[in-house]
């Protein structure tokens, strides 16, 4: 390819919307351009990249066995009320664009593909003998995200890799995750990326266990824990650690105090000199149901710990089962309460607030959900709100409180708290780009679309299911997130739009361009991915673009070329190498070679 024939329009200042380098870099370097929020043209330069992406997640995919297909994007409502996630997904988180048809029939754009795989495996599956099997496409998805931002990392459209696998048992499903896992991880080194793969919560796909391979970069919108041993890693969604110990407090007599004016925690412990560790705090949501009213919960953790609304969110659904999906958890709104004469006493609530305090809100049913994490419920005696207005109370103990409580792990683990598996070690915190997510499903969706198989034994079984998703375009730019600098992109040969770039300094020489043809001519003879800068532009203009697009190898044809000597450089390196341009190809062919099977350490000139 030549530069000439490339519509190079690359930008010198970022636009205002890229937050993040990556973002700055794909949009200035001319990869990609925004058509609306979360809604991107990927260009030729982007379009190869991608290709590349796709090729090694290919060619990874079917050495599992898996089978490429390809599934529509439009989507029956029928089949995700069948598994229960249409309301959910339309109403609830509103993440899937849905629409009515002309007959009057829903549709849903495809945000994953559960259901429709599921229900082609109920067709066609009928005996063990036909199992394991399992399918994989690149698709494009659609997420009306809340908040669509930095570029490819979180879009509207996106490209996913999803699988789906069919299995007779979960032991055979186990296997078989163990094998995606070896192959993701393949796929990321393969890519030039630095993956954890941490422990996760499954959300609204459901299912067992899942695990998340995270992009370590500071832009990473998730925040990874983990143990310095190695043998613990996870979303803090779903960590779990052990809490700081609480301060003693000895409560003898069931009493109250005045703290006048002192909402909330810090300012109950600054003037009765107590520690955070020796209070226990009440927070109020909502859980939002798609049909009936919400329900009110009370939430109890000790003073210095945060809620964690995922782990909460996944009770509630487990706890209030019976009333369907929870489709939203919302923090109660204490204006909108009391414009309808509900009046709390925000700051000085305590574990016992009455139920009847809630009467005459609006959209709300019956008295609280109480629920309470093991850090407050293990205090043998705490300091809670009185529930009445600038005053606190001093309990002995639980049982002075009276009533009954879910006890449930509904804290959000922080970096710094000791390890469950060893206290000897903390946990650290480290950002993270989801680019990919592996899930034992077990039997959710099988049962819900009768997804059965019959066993060898002649019994009739639900189908054991797992699926494997990979954030195809997000991963490219994380990519660009970890390997930039402040001239521009970086890529690693195995994913880079082009491999070598010819930079031709000086267009109207004569010798300059010959020898930079004929090294194109080479190069490309040599099935090398080579870019022909033989613009009619100032060296430097090229030098820059150069850096900016981070193709992995150039050569530079220049002053030299009539002694029939060019410069080589790795655009990640400082060196640059004069060499006989009859040398070229026995040097730079066989460092290509490996640098194509990616993840190798850098080469030097
Ligand atoms: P996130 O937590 O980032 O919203 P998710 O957990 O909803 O992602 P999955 O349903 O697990 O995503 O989808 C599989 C993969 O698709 C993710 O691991 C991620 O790499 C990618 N992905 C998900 N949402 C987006 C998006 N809006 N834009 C680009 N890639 C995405
Ligand atoms: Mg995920």
């Amino acid at each position: 390819m030549r530069a000439k024939d490339l519509l190079l329009v690359t930008l010198r200042e970022p636009p205002a919307e890229a937050e993040i380098p990556s973002h700055q870099w794909l949009v200035r370097g001319g990869f990609i351009r925004r058509v609306a929020s979360g809604i991107y043209a990927y260009m030729p330069l982007m379009w190869r990249v991608l290709r590349k992406v796709e090729a090694i997640v290919r060619e990874e995919m079917e050495a599992t066995g898996a089978l490429e297909l390809r599934l529509p994007a439009l989507q029956p409502a029928e089949l995700w009320r069948r598994s229960d996630r249409w309301d959910t997904y339309t109403a609830g988180e509103g993440i899937m664009f849905n629409l009515t048809d002309r007959q009057g029939r829903e549709l849903g754009l495809g945000p994953t593909h559960e259901e429709v795989v599921t229900s082609l495996a109920a067709d066609l599956i009928r005996s063990y003998r036909q199992l394991p099997v399992s399918f994989y496409q690149l698709q494009t998805k659609f997420r009306d995200e809340i908040r669509p931002r930095f570029g490819l990392m979180r879009g509207r459209e996106f490209i996913m890799k999803d699988a789906y696998s069919f299995h007779a048992d979960e032991e055979d499903l186990r296997r078989y995750y163990g094998c995606m896992d070896q192959a993701y991880r393949r796929i990321f080194a393969r890519c030039g990326l630095k993956v954890l793969a941490v422990q996760a919560d499954s959300g609204a796909i459901g299912g067992a266990a899942s695990q998340e391979f995270m992009a370590v970069a500071d832009a990473g919108e998730d925040l990874v824990l983990s143990s310095g041993d190695g043998r613990y890693a996870a979303n803090q969604e779903r960590a779990r650690s052990l809490p700081p110990p609480s301060a003693p407090l000895s409560v003898t007599a069931d009493e109250r105090f005045a703290t006048p004016g002192q909402a909330g925690i810090d300012a109950v412990c600054a003037a009765h000199n107590l520690d955070p560790t020796q209070t226990v705090k009440v927070l109020l949501h909502r859980a939002c149901f798609a049909d009936g009213p919400d329900q009110p919960v009370l939430t109890v953790l000790r003073g210095d710990q945060e809620v964690n609304t995922v782990k909460l969110t996944n009770l509630l659904g487990r706890v209030l089962a019976e009333r369907g999906v929870v489709l939203a958890l919302e923090r109660l709104d204490v204006d909108t309460l009391q414009a309808h004469g509900v009046e709390l006493p925000v700051g000085f609530l305590g574990p016992d607030l009455p139920d009847d305090v809630m009467q005459g809100a609006p959209g709300l049913v019956g008295g609280f959900l109480r629920i309470v994490d093991p850090t407050a419920a293990d205090l043998a005696g705490f300091v809670c709100g009185a529930n009445v207005p600038d005053q606190h109370r001093r309990v002995p103990g639980w049982s002075a409180i009276g009533l009954s409580f879910t006890k449930a792990d509904v804290r959000s683990a922080q970096p710094g708290d000791r390890c469950c598996h060893d206290p000897r070690t903390v946990l650290t915190a480290t950002r993270g780009i989801e680019v990919g997510h592996i899930f034992q499903l077990g039997c959710k969706y099988s049962s819900a679309l009768q997804a059965c198989f019959s066993t060898e034994s002649g019994s009739t079984e639900p189908i054991r299911m797992g699926c494997y998703g990979i954030g195809v375009s997000r991963l490219a730019q994380a990519v660009v997130e970890q390997n930039h600098d402040g001239n521009g992109m970086i890529w690693p040969v195995s994913i880079a739009p082009f491999e070598v770039v010819v930079t031709v300094a000086n267009g109207e020489e004569q010798e300059q361009c010959r020898l930079g043809e004929k090294l194109y001519g080479e190069l490309r003879a040599a099935g090398v991915d080579v870019l022909l800068d033989d613009r009619v532009e100032r060296a430097g203009v090229k030098f820059k673009d150069a850096d900016l697009l981070g193709i992995p190898w150039r050569v530079v044809v220049g002053r030299n070329a009539a002694r029939g000597q060019v410069e080589l450089k790795m655009r990640s390196a400082r060196d640059v190498l004069d060499l006989d341009a009859s040398r070229l190809l026995r040097h730079l062919l066989p460092r290509l070679q490996r640098q194509r099977r990616g993840s190798l350490p850098e080469v030097a000139v």
